[in-house]
């Protein structure tokens, strides 16, 4: 078929962070676009992740900053919190950016279709709100992921997802959140801050697989300094309606009673149901669409991005890979994303910052691993009296000098990391982190004035 055969040049089925991205960039290079959405436009990231999400952060560090006033002089009167003026807001803000992604994507001469589209062959995609079939020259699945309910709990339905926990009608006050990985913890921290009785379970030994120990281990600790209960190497056997409240009973034997559940376990990628038997698209074991490093998959005309092809499950590499995808086959620009250094914050309170690889897995990877550590307590700590460390790691590959990762549990970690890994993606070295002048006083000067190994 010629080009001009087809209805479009590229149909994107999601309307997320990497689709969304996509859309605009081949639109911006002249293809006709059309982009489905079954939901809302903005995808997991603006309407039930990151923004939402970093909203709560904020409303649950009010506790804090109320009680550290306090040592500087301040009398805050007793301060009370209402959910659904923070529920209300939080929908005003995410419909507003909903309203700012529709627009800039009808700017860009995109056409968005507000229905469910599932492929029907490898250049052709059917719209069940309307039936209609349309046929596209390229089609990207960038449909992203949805919560699991795996392992499954008996009585797990009982249990809320993160999707729902945004906007249950009361603040429960007693939570259990089921997970270890970074939306469990982060919401774990939002509760525990919005003055929620708030345990977190999980079946591993440790919180946040695959972080650095330190990171994981001094969050943990601050985490139960802060009275949030932490029950590791523990499993839910089933959930049970008890009256008014949800029993939990636990492989330590033990049954608890909560007023909700938060099943964060995990997420895969969202392709059930979207007919890509009909075209022989290849998945793995988790669903996941499998991708080259250009983002095509087995049919030559289809392309996925983002959460659906299991990478990081993360909004920058979701938006990366979709305009890597729309400047490679639409703005005839071969654009590849590195996946290899990705710096990524968990909005904990305490907040982790990290980049690299963790001294455990870098131990394997550089046999003359240098590591630097410090533990301090911030400045605002001493009037306030909070007695909570702020951690920095950096490892550095005795080798070459070369700063390979940077871990740091405290305030503002996550901006820090940002600006660090400006300088760890470019390559510094230990000596280049020595010559910066530190910026006095704050936090992060450590990162320039650490001298001495710990290992
Ligand atoms: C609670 C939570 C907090 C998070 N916090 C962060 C964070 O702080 N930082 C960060 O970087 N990342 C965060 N993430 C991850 C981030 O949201 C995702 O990595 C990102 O949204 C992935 O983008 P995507 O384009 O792949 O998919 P999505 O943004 O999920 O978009 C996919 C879209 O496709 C639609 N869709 C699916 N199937 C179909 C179909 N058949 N037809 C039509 N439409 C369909 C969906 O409705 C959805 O809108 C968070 C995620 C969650 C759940």
């Amino acid at each position: 078929m010629a080009n001009g055969d087809f209805d479009v040049d590229l149909f994107i089925i999601g309307a997320g962070s990497g689709g969304v991205r996509a859309g605009r960039i081949a639109a911006g290079y002249g293809a006709r676009v059309m982009i489905a959405e079954e939901s809302r436009v903005g995808g997991t990231c603006v309407i039930r992740g990151c923004v939402p999400k970093k909203l709560y952060v904020y409303a649950s560090r009010f506790q804090d900053a109320f009680a550290d006033a306090a040592g500087f002089g301040w009398n805050v009167p007793q301060a009370s919190f209402h959910w659904p003026t923070l529920v209300a807001n939080k929908e005003t803000e995410i419909t507003r950016l909903e309203g700012i992604y529709r627009r800039n994507l009808v700017n860009a001469g995109v056409e968005i279709v507000d229905s469910r589209a599932v492929i029907e062959g490898a250049h052709a995609v059917r719209l069940l709100a309307t039936g209609e079939r349309i046929t596209a020259k390229v089609i990207l699945i960038a449909t992203g992921a949805r919560p699991s309910l795996e392992p499954v709990i008996p009585g797990g339905e009982l249990g809320l997802v993160s999707d729902q926990i945004f906007d249950v009608p009361e603040l429960p006050r007693r939570l259990l959140v089921i997970g270890g990985g970074y939306i469990a913890v982060e919401f774990a921290g939002i509760f525990a801050g919005l003055g929620v009785e708030t345990t977190l379970l999980h079946r591993g030994p440790r919180l946040l697989r695959g972080f650095d120990h330190d990171l994981a281990e001094g969050l943990a600790a601050a985490y139960r300094a802060r009275g949030i209960e932490l029950l590791l190497e523990t499993r839910v056997e089933r959930l049970e309606r008890a009256g008014s409240d949800i029993a939990a009973t636990l492989s330590d034997g033990t049954t608890r009673r909560f007023d909700q559940v938060l099943v964060a376990t995990g997420r895969r990628p969202n392709t059930a149901g979207l007919g890509l038997e009909s075209a022989g698209v290849a998945t793995n074991e988790k669903g996941a669409v499998i991708v080259d490093a250009d983002g095509r998959t087995n049919v030559p005309s289809i392309y996925a991005v983002g959460d659906v092809t299991d990478h990081a499950h993360l909004t920058p590499i979701a938006i990366r890979e979709g305009q890597a995808f729309a400047e490679t086959v639409f703005g005839n620009r071969p654009t590849r994303v590195d996946h290899s250094l990705i710096p990524t914050a968990v909005f904990s309170t305490p907040e982790l910052g990290t980049i690299g690889p963790s001294e455990e897995a870098a131990r394997a990877l550089y046999p003359a691993l240098v590591v630097y550590r410090t533990r301090f307590r911030a400045m605002k700590a001493t009037l306030s009296g909070r007695d909570e460390p702020v951690m920095m790691k950096i490892l550095v590959d005795g080798a070459t000098d070369k700063v390979i990762g940077v871990h740091i549990m405290g305030e503002a970690a996550g901006e820090m990391i940002q600006l660090v890994g400006i300088a760890v993606t470019m390559g510094a070295t230990k000596a280049d982190f020595d010559r910066t002048i530190a910026v006095h006083p704050t936090a992060a000067e450590e990162l320039v004035t650490l001298r001495t190994p710990v290992a």
